[in-house]
């Protein structure tokens, strides 16, 4: 957003790659805008300090072996940590535990080792996400109701990233589905070859979905993941959302019928094509 405002953005990542845990598919459609709109990725540099100008203000930060750079501005954005400490729990005779980083100790329904005692949202180790907090909230009040609720999926929530172009997905991306033993078949479609997408302008992006292969056919079977990329995806994330968290296969999904023109024309497309019956190759 900064960079689109005018101003020239840096971005300095110590890990590997920016936005880790994301397909690299997207990853790579991100990079690719990033750099066509002039922002400088520096992956694999951490930051080691900053040295605030004696004149005119702003400062020079000091990253991987020796280099520096010169800026008006510094944006800290490397995750957060609860401040549990400050609520009185350690040391206290409860089965509240909180663990060495600061998260509270629950089980699948928030449960603390206190009868009664529960902890939701960014005080407990799960994705700090402002709808998995709501989600959590509601297990507990069921679970205080006595309704037996059905714990939150953590590895499915959906992931929303609002950058430019957006990104949201749920689900295995293609490399964790691997990891975890499942033999894969992904199906990618681009934007370009959207109408809707054409018609506003803004073409750049990519659906991809990751699907179980199906053995005896060798086209998709059940949905493990649906990762976006592109023009309003967090708003487009819903079906494949439901996709995955339904457990639904390729086959059941590629019957529905998406509106036209629309940009979730994409999704059904793309898992229409892991039927083996592709529209557009
Ligand atoms: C800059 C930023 C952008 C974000 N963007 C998104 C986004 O786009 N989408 C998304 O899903 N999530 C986003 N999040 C994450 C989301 O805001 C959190 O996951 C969510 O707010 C967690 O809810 P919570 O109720 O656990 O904690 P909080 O919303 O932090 O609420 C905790 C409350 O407890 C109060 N409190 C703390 N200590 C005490 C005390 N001792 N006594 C009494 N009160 C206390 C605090 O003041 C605060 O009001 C973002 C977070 C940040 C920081």
């Amino acid at each position: 957003m900064m960079s689109d405002l005018g101003t020239k953005v840096t971005i300095l990542e110590a890990l590997p790659k920016i936005l880790p845990g994301l397909d690299k598919d997207v990853t790579q459609v991100v990079l690719k805008s990033f750099k066509q709109r002039g922002i400088d990725v520096r992956a694999g540099v951490a930051v080691t300090g900053h040295t605030p100008n004696k004149k005119g203000g702003g400062t020079t930060v000091q990253f991987g072996d020796g280099e520096s750079i010169e800026v008006d501005l510094v944006v800290l954005s490397v995750g957060r940590r609860p401040y549990s400490e400050s609520l009185g729990l350690d040391g206290a005779k409860s089965g509240v535990v909180v663990s060495d980083k600061g998260f509270v100790e629950v089980d699948e329904r928030c449960r603390t080792g206190e009868q009664g005692v529960y902890a939701i949202g960014d005080l407990i180790a799960t994705p700090q996400l402002a709808h998995v907090g709501f989600a959590e909230g509601i297990l507990v009040i069921k679970d205080i109701l006595g309704e037996d609720p059905v714990p939150v999926d953590y590895g499915k929530v959906p992931w929303c990233i609002y950058c430019q172009p957006e990104v949201a997905f749920a689900g295995h991306s293609e490399e964790s589905a691997k990891e975890a033993g499942f033999d894969v078949l992904t199906s990618k479609h681009r934007y370009i070859g959207n109408g809707r997408a054409l018609i506003v302008g803004e073409a750049d992006g990519l659906v991809k979905i990751i699907a179980e292969k199906d053995p005896k056919t060798g086209t998709g079977g059940r949905i493990l993941g649906v990762h976006m990329v592109g023009p309003w995806v967090t708003e487009q994330l819903g079906q494949g959302y439901l996709a995955v968290n339904w457990e639904a296969t390729v086959d059941e999904v590629a019957h529905f019928i998406q509106p036209h023109p629309t940009m979730s024309e994409l999704f059904g497309e793309s898992v229409l094509a892991m039927t083996g019956r592709s529209l557009h190759g």
